[in-house]
């Protein structure tokens, strides 16, 4: 069936391109946007007067579109019916199509006669895959699927493709769109949900499709925090054990109720060290005296950094507030008093 479609198809393209058309292709590439694009694209399309023995009009909005009953049929059951049925269409030369918009079936048009040599971007997936969807052609939901496959995929279009790839009924269907649907899933998982659901097309997913996202990202970001949590707690737990170390220079002090009073183990907590800060305020003081340990002292900073006393009050709501802090360790990113907030917070959803 291909195969007898593309012989015409191919007589298309010949007359398609000695016909002075305003720059079809390219103004297509570039994704017309304004009307006047749009009406440069339409003027002078391929298909505006009679050529190679059309037999048929289709009419939208104020354009004509002259096409062969014969080509239709072969690429559409749907027109196939309509132009067999016992209906006015079946004899009718003249075919309105209301409701269509002219680029949208001039874009349709050209995929069905021109095929692979049609221009197909994203922007004309979103109206082909209806199109093809309504008149059931195979042939223009080839293009969308080899277009969807194809295209790049990143956080700025892969919620639009993500949608694409599910919203018709011949879509949804195509197996061939499977990798692409994966793709998109795998890639929003790792975006912020304030990016996932500020993309217009968020809201056109359907339930399934939407439903997967959140669920995607949310486990992601379970099993992301089961595993940060474990390590968060050991780190802060190795913190505290370094710095009561008998060397250390004792800017931490230990809690007598969860830490032995003597012993090999005195370093070591008996107990985990959320519960220990949710119920013990002496535990929850050791976390701020190593907070404050992590930070030079503003007013008697050394090139150490060390050796001031073992409770600073200095990070409090004091009278300092207005120098940055200056932590005694590298990187950009650095804990504080939050830290026992959190270890909390995290801990219920542990
Ligand atoms: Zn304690």
């Amino acid at each position: 069936m291909e195969e007898t479609v593309g012989q015409p198809a191919d007589a298309v393209i010949a007359a398609d391109q000695e016909r002075p058309i305003q720059s079809g292709s390219d103004a297509a590439a570039a994704g017309t946007e304004c009307d006047k694009q749009l009406e440069e694209q339409i003027e002078g399309h391929p298909f505006c007067e009679p050529w190679e023995d059309s037999d048929l009009v289709l009419t939208v909005e104020d354009d004509t579109f002259y096409v062969h009953r014969q080509i239709l049929s072969l690429h559409s059951p749907v027109f196939k019916a309509m132009l067999n049925s016992q209906f006015k269409e079946a004899t009718a030369t003249v075919i309105p199509l209301p409701g269509k918009k002219e680029n949208e079936v001039l874009d349709f048009l050209k995929a069905l006669y021109l095929k692979g040599t049609a221009e197909i971007t994203l922007k004309k997936v979103r109206h082909l895959l209806k199109l093809a969807d309504e008149y059931q052609t195979q042939g223009v939901l080839d293009l969308c699927v080899k277009c969807l496959r194809d295209v790049p995929k990143y956080e700025d279009n892969v919620v639009t493709i993500l949608f694409l790839a599910t919203d018709t009924v011949m879509a949804r269907n195509d197996c061939r769109l499977d990798g692409v649907r994966r793709e998109c899933e795998t890639l929003v998982e790792d975006m912020e949900l304030a990016d996932i659901t500020g993309k217009s097309d968020f809201k056109n997913l359907n339930r399934d499709s939407m439903e997967s996202v959140l669920v995607r990202r949310s486990k992601r970001l379970e099993t992301c925090l089961k595993g940060v949590y474990p390590q968060l707690v050991g780190l802060v737990e190795y913190c505290l054990f370094m710095k009561l170390d008998r060397y250390a220079s004792g800017e931490v002090s230990r809690c007598p109720q969860h830490f032995p009073r003597g012993g090999r183990n005195v370093n070591k907590a008996n107990r985990d060290l959320v519960q220990r800060i949710r119920k013990c305020s002496v535990c929850r003081g050791m976390i701020q005296q190593l907070v404050s340990s992590s930070v030079k002292k503003q007013s008697t900073a050394t090139a150490s950094g060390y050796g001031f006393p073992v409770l600073s009050q200095s990070l409090g709501a004091g009278s300092r507030v207005t120098a940055p802090k200056e932590y005694l360790y590298g990187g950009s990113y650095h804990f504080d008093e939050e830290l026992i907030t959190l270890l909390k917070d995290i801990d219920k959803l542990y």
